[in-house]
């Protein structure tokens, strides 16, 4: 599967398009979703906002963001 080409906070807003620094970050995807549900919850995205003491945010791709509702 290919890594997302831009990843968005679906809380605050911000976004991620350097390859680098995503396919670094999906390196962490694994914990990060051990972490979440630990804490009962279903993890949303792939890694936490780099904002996420303040906005609680994950980052999803944003091609998902995008996708138009109700279809
Ligand atoms: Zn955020």
């Amino acid at each position: 599967m290919a890594p997302p080409k831009k990843l968005i906070c679906d809380r605050c807003g911000a976004t991620l398009d350097e390859k680098d620094k995503i396919e670094l970050a999906l390196e962490g995807t694994a914990s990060w979703h051990n972490f979440v549900k630990e804490q009962g919850n279903e993890p949303r995205g792939v890694f936490p906002c780099r904002n996420w003491i303040r906005c609680r945010g994950e980052m999803i791709d944003s091609k998902d963001k995008d996708k138009p509702r109700g279809g």
